[in-house]
């Protein structure tokens, strides 16, 4: 092994033993840097064509650690120095790193959802009402739980008013615990369709289970996806074979890929119409419920065509942050703000920590100005 100690500086201006001056010898590494770029491509050449017959047979998965390790050994065989085994193995690991994110990227062209497979904006239409792409960011907005016929009438009402598109309500409620209110079900499905129809509004409201898609899709013009049932498959299956736009909220700890994967299901179950909900992740944080990405939305607009709402309600789990925490939300590009209203929040039956009552939604509506 050559003497690592040896450093430029041993190297006088007239050159080393062999004679060749600085100049000579950098030029000497130049030219290997090229050759290991050349040799860098034509590996990711070759690793892509691995992944392109895996992708033919199937294959979704492109990490193999048994397989870096085996290269590893080899690699480490063959070193004669001066790098360390270590260091080698290293620079390898990089290398696989980087021909995993060539792999991943070309596997993320194909999705449906990635703006590589589908480079516009979508903008969805759901009855009079647009949103995505360059339309005017739509307010959804609504009860937590829909409670009753006067309840539903006052804030369908007041959203109207306001300029509201879209009326939220869940009959399907998923609580923490077994004992709370679990929502009217199809009455409140009902009831919901109603209101929604006499002040001209969209009606949206979560589906829970498979069974009930069916049923919600008669009432509903968008079924909301729940954080808590981002990750249930047969869910998303079942809502991707229907013909009715859907609402999926990011899961309580879902990353961006698992995200958009989920959106994955519905629209390669058929299903295109999708928008994206980013309601908070959680995170250490106690004084908020949960921790607002911003930075999602701006992901999910970047890597995805589909449209991106935030839900500032569940997000933060107080009133005082809604406003400018929905403000944060359009200046990221969000397509929409989706908030809960409430006749009498205090004495709602579900997040009455959270909902605005009347007073509180006029202004916030007013400080959004959209
Ligand atoms: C809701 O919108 O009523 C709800 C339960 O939200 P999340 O699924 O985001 O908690
Ligand atoms: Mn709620």
């Amino acid at each position: 092994m050559t003497d690592l100690t040896h450093g430029n500086g041993a190297l006088g201006p007239s050159g080393n033993s062999s004679g060749e001056t600085l100049e000579e010898l950098r030029e000497q590494v130049d030219q290997l840097n090229n050759q290991l770029v050349e040799l860098l491509s034509r590996r990711g050449e070759l690793v892509a064509q691995i992944g392109r017959i895996k992708s033919s047979e199937g294959g979704t998965k492109f990490y193999d650690p048994k397989r870096e390790e085996d290269q590893l050994r080899l690699v480490r065989q063959a070193n004669k120095g001066p790098f360390t085994d270590a260091a080698v193995s290293a620079i390898f690991k990089e290398i696989f790193k980087a021909s995993l994110d060539l792999e991943e990227t070309r596997e993320q062209r194909k999705l449906l959802v990635s703006r590589k497979k589908h480079p516009e904006d979508t903008v969805l239409t759901i009855g009079d009402v647009s949103i995505g792409g360059q339309e005017p960011p739509v307010l959804i907005a609504g009860p937590c739980a829909v409670e009753s016929e006067k309840q539903m009438d006052s804030a369908a009402q007041l959203v109207a008013e306001l300029g509201g598109k879209i009326l939220r309500g869940g009959a399907y409620k998923p609580r923490t615990s077994p004992y709370g209110f679990q929502g009217m079900g199809v009455d409140g499905l009902k009831l919901g369709r109603q209101v929604a129809d006499r002040y001209g509004l969209q009606f949206m409201t979560e589906v829970m289970d498979t069974r009930d898609v069916e049923v919600v899709s008669e009432y509903a013009d968008i079924l909301q996806i729940g954080a808590r049932n981002m990750h249930n498959f047969s869910l998303l299956r079942e809502v991707g074979a229907v013909r009715k736009p859907a609402l999926l909220k990011r899961g309580l700890s879902a990353t961006m890929e698992e995200w958009l994967y989920a959106a994955e299901y519905i629209l390669s179950g058929g299903n295109e119409d999708v928008i994206m909900c980013e309601r908070g992740i959680r995170t250490f944080e106690k004084w908020t419920r949960n921790t607002l990405d911003l930075s999602a939305v701006a992901l999910v607009k970047q890597e995805s065509h589909l449209p991106v709402v935030v839900d500032v309600t569940h997000a933060a789990g107080r009133r005082d942050l809604l406003l400018p925490l929905a403000k944060a939300a359009l200046a990221v590009g969000a397509d929409g703000i989706h908030v809960e209203v409430h006749p009498q929040p205090a004495t709602a039956m579900s997040d009455n920590e959270q909902q605005l009552d009347f007073a509180e939604f006029r202004e916030f509506v007013a400080g959004l100005n959209i």
